[in-house]
């Protein structure tokens, strides 16, 4: 494959593959179709669980030294490294998000290799005290096959997020990839093929996900699920997991709060808001898509906001704009349907709401404020560039704020009184908390959620061992020789 094509292929087993039907996808910022992928069929599906059981069975990921996993995957991030220029326009088109965003997508994704190559070689079990009659420890086994699902708004990323830990831990992989944006996330697999990854240890498939991904997800032969999607899709992948027993990582949406304090540096508030809500169009599972602000800044805080999203330059991701369009004219439609309906269940529009007047799925950078607990707005997800605020009085009612949606991704504080920071990592209900900084952390600091934000923790050292099963084994020591 190269960057210039305009028709892609399905990665199986070390071999592009074509098929009889395709998928057309669109430039966000035009609106237009630019290049079509073969959909996978059910039969693909087939062909690539029995290569990735076959190099499960075969040993070749797991009979070596694990240094040489290692070297492996260091080898896959060097590649990813070499491609990262070539590729991002890709992303950039597919997907909507700025050429810069889409580099370093790459650059993440080549991140992940090299933070799991670290770890590929310190799997380590652990021995168990028993008593002078028994010896006992423990191991660690790759799970096998991991299906993968991808969502579309950040492909190269996310795919590396979960690829690399599983591959790392000696299991094959099969990647479902997004409907809409399939094609950067191909380079991965140009990547690991260049750094000789063998063949059978990753597929990615492209197609519909109600056909493709339930196919692969429903498999008997699949040992682990990773989903990264919407809760819908999450609950209906947990159904067929139960078939099988099959353990599985949901990692789902957000509705996550940022609480303003009386002390907070506007600033840094300010500058948490630009990447929180309108970087990648706020498409963000972990968006920063509340903001509760305490009374005495509320109108200060309100009026600086809207300046900012105001300031935004608006256009295509190719330019660098600081909004991009959002992926999808479902989404746009989606998103515009969400502002009309917080309007009219009384929240306060501040600014935007509305598609610019312009070719391509854009949508205004848009604040509503004193949105209300019983709004939709401030429950349910909008995966688009739409804040809504909220004023508080006390540090209870902004912690019983933060808390009231089923969701609990992320959170966030703006204060510079570390006890009431310390405080609020206790309060807020969410896999992690930031403080003073949106978006804090990195690929070393777990990340997932609670309630319908899902379970399992991908990033950092604790995801690895998502994809390993610990095995026991225990050892009665006899006294003598018989
Ligand atoms: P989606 O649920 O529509 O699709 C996600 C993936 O699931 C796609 O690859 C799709 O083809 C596949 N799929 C659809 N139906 C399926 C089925 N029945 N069986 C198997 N696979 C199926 O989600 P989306 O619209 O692509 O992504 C947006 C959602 O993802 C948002 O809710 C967002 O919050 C969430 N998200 C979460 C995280 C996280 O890490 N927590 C990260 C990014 C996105």
């Amino acid at each position: 494959m190269t960057t210039t094509n305009t028709h892609w292929h399905n990665f199986i087993a070390g071999e592009w593959v074509d098929a009889k039907e395709s998928t057309q996808i669109y430039n966000p910022a035009t609106g237009e179709v630019f290049a079509t992928i073969a959909c996978a069929t059910k039969s693909d599906v087939e062909r690539a669980i029995s290569a990735a059981r076959a190099c499960v069975e075969s040993g070749v990921l797991t009979d070596c030294r694990p240094a040489q996993r290692a070297e492996l995957m260091y080898r896959i991030a060097t590649e990813i490294r070499l491609i990262a220029e070539e590729a991002a326009p890709l992303l950039c088109q597919e997907n909507g998000k700025s050429l810069s965003d889409a580099k370093e997508e790459f650059l993440i994704a080549a991140r992940y290799f090299e933070y799991y190559a670290g770890m590929a070689d310190k799997i380590e079990g652990k021995s168990i005290p028993l008593g002078k009659d028994y010896v006992d420890f423990t191991y660690y086994e790759p799970v096998g096959i991991s299906a993968q699902i991808v969502p579309w708004n950040f492909p190269v990323d996310i795919c590396a997020r979960s690829l690399a830990p599983a591959l790392a831990a000696g299991n094959a992989v099969i990647v479902k990839s997004p409907e809409i944006t399939p094609l950067a996330m191909t380079w991965l697999a140009t990547a690991c093929t260049r750094a000789g990854l063998p063949n059978g240890a990753l597929s990615i498939l492209s197609g519909p996900g109600r056909e493709i991904g339930a196919a692969l997800v429903a498999h008997p032969q699949v040992n682990q699920i990773v989903f990264t999607g919407s809760v819908a899709t999450g609950q209906s992948i947990l159904k067929a997991a139960a078939e099988h027993a099959t353990p599985s990582v949901m990692e789902l949406g957000g509705k996550s709060a940022a609480v303003v304090f009386q002390d907070a540096d506007i600033d840094e508030v300010l500058e948490s808001v630009r990447w929180g809500i309108f970087f990648n169009a706020g498409q963000v599972c972990s968006a920063m898509s509340r903001l509760l602000v305490h009374k005495d800044r509320y109108a200060e805080v309100v009026e600086k906001v809207a300046a900012l999203a105001q300031d935004l330059s608006v256009g295509a991701g190719m330019d660098n704009a600081d909004l991009t369009p959002v992926v999808s004219l479902q989404q746009q439609q989606q998103i515009l349907d969400i502002c009309q309906q917080a309007e009219t269940q009384g929240a306060r529009l501040v600014c935007g709401g509305k598609a610019p007047d312009r070719a391509g799925y854009f949508v205004e950078a848009t604040v509503f404020a004193d949105v209300t607990p019983d709004m939709s707005l401030f429950t349910d997800e909008v995966f688009g560039p739409v804040l809504a605020i909220t004023p508080f009085e006390s540090e209870e009612e902004a912690w019983q704020l933060a808390n009231a949606t089923q969701f609990g991704l992320v959170a966030g504080v703006f204060t510079h009184d570390l006890t009431r920071a310390i405080r609020a990592s206790r309060a807020l209900k969410a896999g992690q908390v930031f403080v003073n900084e949106w978006y804090a952390g990195g690929i070393e600091t777990p990340f997932g959620g609670i309630g319908l934000s899902g379970f399992g923790r991908e990033k950092g050292q604790e995801a690895l061992y998502s994809y390993v099963n610990t095995k026991n084994v225990a050892i009665r020591v006899t006294a003598e020789n018989r």
